[in-house]
């Protein structure tokens, strides 16, 4: 099955206007899961990762699955107040305002070299709040990978200089 058949389109969720992509059919598939996978992993080959970082929430979901098959630690970026530790934060743009996201002062260490993981890439405001506190923080971002990347909504320009990787493309 080709993996876009996973991925079931919501309309008007969470509110009108928005078509949002449902990747609980992907989770609820080991062998959609196992493909997903195994080509985010064809595109880190030889590629020499230190972090895998996944963002709140659904982003943790194969954040975690990647670390676990890279053999290295995984660093959770989450909404603010959520992190027990001293944090930083950095902010980004909603549609109406803007919110932060919080990581562990001591997730990673300066020269780290860093993965960067979220389901959807869609304007690229949170992708780009992510950069902004592995670089305070003194990591080195390899690549910044998605299950899928929205090309409409042109993300990509905002985190124009880095290696950026989608499985799937809407
Ligand atoms: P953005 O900052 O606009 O790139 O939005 C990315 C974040 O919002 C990701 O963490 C996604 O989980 C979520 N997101 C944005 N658009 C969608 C969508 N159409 N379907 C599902 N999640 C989305």
């Amino acid at each position: 099955m080709a993996l876009k058949e996973y991925v079931r389109d919501i309309q008007d969720f969470p509110k009108k206007g928005i078509i949002f992509k449902d990747i609980t059919p992907l989770l609820n598939s080991p062998e959609g899961t196992k493909e997903c996978l195994s080509i985010l992993m064809e595109n880190l080959k030889n590629k020499k990762i230190d972090k895998v970082i996944g963002v709140e929430s659904r982003g943790f979901f194969f954040a975690t699955l990647l670390a676990h098959e890279l053999n290295v630690g995984f660093v959770p970026v989450r909404k603010p107040g959520k992190l027990p530790f001293t944090t930083i934060s950095a902010s980004y743009e909603l549609e109406y305002g803007s919110d932060n996201l919080e990581i562990h002062t001591d997730a990673i260490k300066k020269g780290d070299k860093v993965l960067i993981h979220d389901d959807v890439l869609a304007t690229g405001g949170t992708a780009k709040a992510v950069c902004e506190l592995v670089e305070k923080l003194g990591g080195e971002i390899v690549q910044l990978n998605f299950l899928m990347e929205l090309r409409f909504l042109n993300g990509r320009e905002k985190i124009k200089p880095y290696d950026i990787f989608a499985a799937m493309e809407y």
